[in-house]
This record gives structure tokens, sequence and C-alpha cells, in this order.
């Protein structure tokens, strides 16, 4: 049985430092030992002399819910420690852990005065874990009550599971991966291209050993059995996506080639002089070069949604920059660079009044959270199916039915017809219109798998996890000597942190990094625009996945540490 906070505030308050010390002692022994289970390295608090884990259990839903704090030591002291926080928090809603003056309490216990500096730490730790899985809890009913109000199309919200980060990075084989230096790899790159699990993995080396065939050609076996995969992919695309109908997924080899198809197939013929494309400074040559050459080819102007000196796009300006001439507005959802999450509902919103066509790179979005175009009402999005924790050479262009109806497909030959004759050819319809010639069957498939596999995770939670790395590695660069992080603060950012530091050219010191297993970006991330609004030519980029974990942002500040020291000393440019 756990002492109240008021019995623990009359016997402990007045005791010296030793007797306050065997105290807390006693107060180690009464609270339960945590399960095994949770014994795990998720769970684990950083920054204690001692092993800590600390997780938190809620009754109830909502914001209602309340929270019991389970933790557990394998030193006496911080567990007595434990109890204290457990006196304080337990049986608080996440709000009220929120506002909660915890360090009132410890002023009235003296305990700051008569703990180590060290054990201090590690008190710290354990209520910053305690504040941030509150914190995530409120976020996540924030947003079920923001969805549910927004629009009744979307679906029925999920409760955001705590995921066994774990049991999760178990799954990728190449993580488990002992590199030449004895490490293992820290993987930060997730934002060029996510790591694969194994379920991905195998999938692939099933279709290959057990039923691989050509699609929409054999009605054999396996022409019947890879047909039903590749349409189930189209399906769980369709479903993550909140699609409507799996005729709206087009298959393609990725985010680049799917935003040249819009380009060239929709864009080309629909405009010319005195037309306008909108975009932002922030894409990724991706979704920028094609609209730049649409542009030059048909003499339309391409216009810059201006943005904020923070990296956000500045809304104050979009009743002037959407205009009756603007045609097509074509932004990112998630920057590459910056990390900024842009207001889709609202670029849309002002491009309905304009009658113009919304085109969302979707690459940096949808691996880390939840989309739904048909709530977002989005005439198109694309994103590429390796930053998903799926291969290479898959990707995914989602259209409006009407949209696809009015697009041209620009690759012609097998499948994607319906009549040939020596003069003329017919189109099939979506989505085979667009899918000529042997399309990358085995990836397609692996990329339902992927989806399916994030599906049962739940998206949320991925993002929930993301955000509190995020959080963290960003609270730990500010506090560097010489950084200079780019892009908006945490609350309009998702799981990407780039950064300088003065002193350290990112090549010089992605190599550093690179010799203590931690692999990060660094260039231009195909924004040359953006760095030049920037006024930098390079800088460091951090992306996370799933797997990342609390340790691998202590692995990379530690790294980064360590290479400043060498790099200050020898004066890289900066
Ligand atoms: N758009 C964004 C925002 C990206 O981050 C990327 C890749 O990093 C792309 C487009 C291009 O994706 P892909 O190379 O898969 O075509």
């Amino acid at each position: 049985m756990v002492s109240a906070l008021s019995e623990i505030f009359e016997e402990f308050a007045d005791l010296d430092r030793e007797d306050q010390s065997r105290f807390l002692l006693e107060l180690g022994d009464e609270i339960p030992e945590l399960p095994a289970e949770h014994r795990t390295e998720v769970n684990r608090v950083h920054g204690c002399q001692s092993q800590v884990w600390l997780i938190t259990e809620t009754t109830g839903a909502g914001d209602s819910a309340k929270f019991r704090i389970l933790a557990d030591s394998d030193s006496n002291i911080v567990r007595g420690l434990i109890a204290i926080l457990q006196a304080a928090y337990n049986d608080q809603t996440a709000a009220e852990i929120l506002r909660y003056d915890i360090d009132g309490v410890f002023r009235q216990l003296h305990l700051q005065q008569h703990i180590s500096p060290q054990r201090r730490n590690g008190l710290r730790g354990m209520v910053e874990r305690i504040r941030s899985l509150a914190e995530r809890h409120a976020v996540s009913v924030t947003r079920a009550v923001d969805r549910d109000s927004q629009t009744r199309s979307e679906r029925p919200s999920q409760p955001v599971r705590t995921l066994d980060i774990g049991q999760i990075r178990s799954q990728f084989p190449v993580l488990q991966r002992s590199l030449p230096c004895g490490r293992l790899p820290v993987y930060l790159d997730s934002g060029a291209s996510a790591q694969k699990p194994r379920v991905v993995i195998e999938k692939e080396r099933e279709v290959e050993e057990q039923y691989f065939a050509n699609a929409h050609r054999g009605t054999y076996q396996f022409g019947l059995r890879i047909d039903e995969e590749f349409e189930g992919a189209r399906s769980a695309v369709a479903r993550f996506l909140n699609a409507g109908s799996a005729d709206n997924i087009v298959f393609t080899p990725g985010t680049t080639i799917g935003l040249n198809m819009i380009a060239s197939g929709w864009g080309r013929g629909r405009l010319g002089p005195g037309d306008e494309i909108l975009t932002t400074v922030m894409e990724h040559h991706a979704n920028f070069v094609p609209w730049q050459q649409l542009a030059l080819e048909t003499g339309a102007t391409l216009k810059l949604i201006p943005l904020t000196a923070d990296g956000r796009l500045d809304q104050g300006q979009f009743e002037q920059v959407f205009t009756e001439r603007t045609r097509i507005v074509a932004v990112t959802a998630m920057s590459n660079m910056l990390g900024t999450i842009t207001p889709i509902r609202e670029i849309v919103r002002h491009a309905r009044a304009v009658g113009a066509c919304v085109v969302v790179d979707g690459a940096q979005s949808v691996p880390h959270f939840a989309t739904d175009v048909i709530a977002d009402d989005v005439d198109f999005l694309v994103f590429s199916g390796h930053k998903i924790y799926g291969p290479t050479g898959i990707g995914v262009l989602y259209g409006k039915p009407e949209r696809l109806e009015e697009m041209r497909p620009i690759h012609f030959g097998g499948h994607m017809i319906s009549q040939v004759s020596v003069e003329k050819s017919q189109w099939s319809a979506a989505p085979a219109k667009f899918e000529a010639g042997t399309m990358p069957i085995v990836q397609a498939i692996a990329l339902g798998e992927a989806i399916r596999w994030v599906e049962s995770m739940g998206i949320e939670a991925f993002h929930a996890h993301e955000q509190l790395l995020t959080r963290e590695l960003y609270r730990r660069l500010q506090g560097l000597e010489g950084m200079q992080i780019f892009g908006p603060g945490l609350e309009h950012r998702g799981g990407i942190i780039s950064f300088r530091m003065a002193g350290m050219h990112p090549e010089d010191l992605a190599a550093l990094l690179d010799q203590h297993g931690v692999f990060t970006r660094h260039g231009h991330h195909c924004t040359m625009p953006l760095h030049t609004w920037l006024g930098v030519s390079a800088t460091t980029r951090v992306s996370f996945g799933i797997y990342n974990t609390q340790d691998d942002i202590e692995a990379f500040v530690n790294a980064l540490t360590q290479a400043e020291r060498v790099l200050r000393r020898r004066g890289s440019a900066s």
C-alpha cells in the first residue's frame, strides 16, 4: 500500500538528511514490483544513476481518464522517490498532471537539498516521463475530438495504443546487425528511406518463392493468386488513406513519378499564359521542378505561398495569393527538411473558393500521421512505399474519380488500353489507364503488407511515439552552444529536425557521426530553393521512424558532442 502524500509530508519534512534516506528506503519497500515484461528498454527512464522503468496505466476514457504510475528501480532509495511520485500523481487526469506543481511538493519535503545531484537528475527524468505520457494522452484525446468535430465522413477514431518499441525494433533485421565498429546501427534517416520489418521482407520472399507470375495476365493458379494479392494491396492502401474506393488508387514507381504524371497528365493542356500554379519554397524538388517546367512550357506563372520566418506557410497571406487565376496548388503535407506540417484543410478551403486543384505531396506525411483524403477533400495525393516500411520502386497516386477521369496517361502500352486499332487507341478506366506495362508487382504486394503492419498498431501510435522523440531531441539540441535548428516549434513539426552547428560543416559532421554508427543525412535534401531561402548551402538532418528510441537520441547526442570536439579543434569550415 502506497502512503498518501499528506502522511509523507507529516513524517518526512522535518527529518534530517540521514533520516530522510532511511524513510525513503522504507517507502521504497511499500511499492509493488513492476512486472518483468515492463522492464524494457523503451520504458527505461534516462538520466538516472540507477536503472528505472516507468509506465502509466489509465482508468476511464478521454480527458477524464485517471492515471496511475507504475515504476520500479534497482535502487531502494529511488523506489522511495517513486513512492512519492505515486502519492503525488496517482488518480490525476492528464490535464491535472500537466498543471501540477511537483516542484512545490519537492520544496515542501526539502527533497532537493537532501538528495544527490545525480538522484535529482533521475527524479527530474521520472517527472518528465510522467508529464510526457500525460501529454501524449492529452494530444491523442484532442486529436480524436478534433477529427470528430471536423467531418462526419471521417473514419471513427481508434484509441492510441502504447507500443512496445523494443519489440517493434526487434522486427527489423538490419537494425540487429553489428557494424564493423562493433556497434548496432543508429538509423536516423527514415525520411530518406525507412527500414523494413521482417513481415515485409518475408512477404516479398513468399511471392517470389511461392506464386510469382505477372499480374492481370494469366488465369492459371499463380496468376489468380497474384491478382488477388496485388489488388488486395491496392485495397489496403485505399483503406489506409480513406480513399473511398480502390479504383482511386494508382500504383506508381514513387512520389516523383506520381507528381510528374499529374503535372504532365492533368496540368499540361489545362494551363496557359495568365494561369497560376501555387506552390512553396519548402517543396522537395519532386514537387517543385515538375511544376516549374510545366509553367515554363505553358506560359503559366509559378507562384510561391510566402513562409513565416520560422518556416510555416503564412496563412495571413492566403487571401492574397489564392486568386481567380490559381489553377493548381501543389504543396507538401510535411516538409522533408523543416519538418513543418502544413494546414492542408485550410489550403483546400482557399483552393475551393477559387476553383483550383490541390495536389498533396504526402511522401513525409503518410508514413507518420493519419491521412484522410476524403475528409481533407484533396484532388491528388502521392507517396512512396520505401518511406513507409515498404520496398523501393513502388508508390501511390490517389486521385478523386473525376480528376483521374480528366487526367491523360503519359505512359502507353499493355494493360492500360481497352481498344487498339491501327489508327487509334482507347484507354481503360482508372487505375488501369495509368498502369502501362508490367508493374512492380512484388513491391506493390509488399507495400500492402507494410501498410497492414502499420495499421495493426495504428498510425496514431506511430505519430505519438515519433513526437515524443522529436520533442526530446529538440530539447537536447536547443541546449547546445552554436546550435541553429531550422523550422518551426514542436507544435507545427513532425519527426524531422535539420540543423547546423557553428564551426561544423554538415558533411564533416556526417562522416564523424558515421564513425559512431550514427546514420544521418546531410546536404540540401533535394530542397535547394529552401536552402537558398534559409541562406545555407547544407544542413544535417535527423529523421525518425517507429524503431527509434531514447537510446538512439542518447547515442546521437554523444556522437555529436564528440564530433564537435574534433571539428572545433580542427576548425572545420562552417
Ligand atoms: N517529396 C518529399 C517531401 C520527399 O521527402 C521525397 C523523398 O525524400 C520525395 C518527394 C521524393 O520521393 P521519391 O524519391 O520516393 O520519389
